[in-house]
């Protein structure tokens, strides 16, 4: 038997690699194990689908420069104060 401290660790060390695991970037001996791990654990397989659909919505949704206009804000603000840096020392 090699039943190993409590039944939630390997929940949780495979939370831990879910998104690299997701991402494709676990060596394969690890990705294995994963898989095999969702393969029989529901409560993990759950979180691991949740997971998937956001980072796909995330990905699909990406627009080109998401911070461009903040960025813009910045500089506008920056050079309308003189371009001068501020200190608040
Ligand atoms: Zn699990």
């Amino acid at each position: 038997m090699s039943d190993r401290s409590a039944p939630g660790s390997t929940c949780e060390s495979v939370m831990a690699r879910l998104l690299e695991h997701l991402d494709g970037e676990l060596p394969p001996s690890l990705d294995t194990w994963v898989r095999e791990h969702l393969a029989v654990c529901e409560h993990c397989l759950a979180r691991t689908e949740h997971q998937r659909a956001f980072l796909r919505a995330v990905r699909a949704r990406r627009t080109p420069t998401p911070a461009t206009e903040a960025l813009r804000a910045r500089i506008e603000r920056t050079l309308r104060s003189g371009g001068r840096s501020e200190h608040d020392d």
